[in-house]
This record gives C-alpha cells, sequence and structure tokens, in this order.
C-alpha cells in the first residue's frame, strides 16, 4: 500500500515533499516544528519510529526550554485550560489564542523576534477585549503593560469579569461615565448601578464664567 503523506503530520514532522526514492528506498522532506528539513524514511513515519529531529529529540522539553516557549504555553494555558490560574478573565472571556500562533510554537517566535521581543518584556494586547494575534499584540515592559491594564480595566461584578468597555455596552451607560464615577471611588455596584443622570444635571458641573468649577456633584454624564 503506497499512501501518499504530502502534508501529513507525524509528531513534530510535516511531509512536505513525500516518495522520494534514494537508493531504492523511498523517503519523505519533512520540516520539523523547529524548523529543521530532513529526509525521513517512509515506513520511520509511518511506524512512529521517527517523530521529530535529533536537534528537538536531544534537548528537554524539544529544545523549547525557554523563557518566550514560557510565555506562548503560558499564553495558550490562560486562554483555554478551565483550571489555569487567570482562565476566568482570559478564556472564560472569550480570549483566544489564532490558530496559526497556537499551533505552532515557531510562527509565534517568529513574530516575536520581528516585533521586538526582549527578555525583560511581556506580551501585550493592545485591546484587551481581544485576542491574541499579531495585529493585537505587542512586546511591553511593565510599565506600558500596568498602563493599558488600567485604561482596559477589568472589574469583577456578580460573578463575571469583564473589560470597562463591555461593562459599558452591557449596561449602557457610556464608557467616560462608567471611568468617572469609578476613579471618583464609588463603589462597583453603585456605579453600575446608579442611573445616568440627564442634561440638567450634567449641567450643574459644568465651569462657571469666573473659571472655577462649580460645586462637583459626583455624577459627569457625557455628550453622546
Ligand atoms: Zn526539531
Amino acid at each position: 500500500m503506497n499512501k501518499n503523506l504530502a502534508n501529513m503530520i507525524f509528531g513534530k514532522w510535516t511531509v512536505i515533499e513525500p516518495d522520494i526514492k534514494i537508493n531504492g528506498r523511498l523517503y519523505c522532506l519533512c520540516l520539523c516544528e523547529c524548523g529543521t528539513e530532513k529526509f525521513i524514511c517512509k515506513s520511520s513515519l509511518t511506524s512512529g519510529r521517527s517523530t521529530q529531529c535529533h536537534k528537538c529529540a536531544s534537548t528537554r522539553h524539544g529544545g523549547h526550554n525557554t523563557r518566550l516557549y514560557s510565555i506562548w504555553r503560558n499564553m495558550k494555558q490562560r486562554c483555554s485550560n478551565p483550571k489555569a490560574s487567570k482562565y476566568n478573565i482570559y478564556g472564560g472571556r472569550g480570549i483566544a489564542v489564532c490558530y496559526e500562533w497556537k499551533s505552532n510554537f515557531e510562527v509565534f517566535k517568529n513574530w516575536a523576534l520581528q516585533n521586538g521581543y526582549s527578555e525583560s518584556l511581556s506580551i501585550d494586547r493592545i485591546d484587551s477585549d481581544k485576542g491574541y494575534y499579531p495585529e493585537n499584540c505587542r512586546w511591553a515592559d511593565c510599565f506600558e503593560q500596568n498602563n493599558n491594564l488600567r485604561s482596559n480595566h477589568l472589574i469583577t461584578y456578580n460573578n463575571k469579569t469583564l473589560s470597562i468597555n463591555q461593562w459599558a455596552r452591557e449596561l449602557k451607560i457610556s464608557k467616560k461615565t462608567l471611568s468617572e464615577r469609578i476613579r471618583r471611588g464609588w463603589n462597583i455596584q453603585r456605579a453600575f448601578e446608579t442611573p445616568v443622570l440627564n442634561m440638567e444635571e450634567f449641567n450643574d458641573t459644568q465651569r462657571l464664567p469666573n473659571g472655577r468649577y462649580k460645586k462637583n456633584t459626583e455624577h459627569v454624564e457625557t455628550r453622546t
């Protein structure tokens, strides 16, 4: 039986070019997940004797015991393993890792190296309501990341964790109003459940002709 193995996956091997005859035996040109290309005996592939290149086989964790590999593994865990520590604010909120990254560490690694990865930086999502994919990710230091987390403030209320943007949509209150209420130290219940004031009340907080602000009414509504 001579099955065509093109594009098939055997362990870390992907068959690029099947059925190449060398000295009377059939080989396949294969690509290992790490990027190594090699001719592998066809019967070794189908019998499961060969599943990865020598480099991957000889290194613990398949050569992936690096900081970047941990970042990749942890990213996937918190998005897809309900037992992971922060699953509720990632996978549980619909945050996912794109297929290209999830399925292949090398693709993620190449993106990382081409986009300014260094050992002191962490992966940061530009829009924290969206997932891990090239256009929404960047490498950021702690300061930048905290800043982004603050502007994407995650809030848990009634056992539900959403970003402030998502809460605003859910509660039909503008993001500006919600942020302002929280900034002013309102507790979450009050910030979420107090009806939004109308325009006349908003006018109470506006600037007086003498340039000073009228006494604060605690409420701010946006002009939408
Ligand atoms: Zn390899």
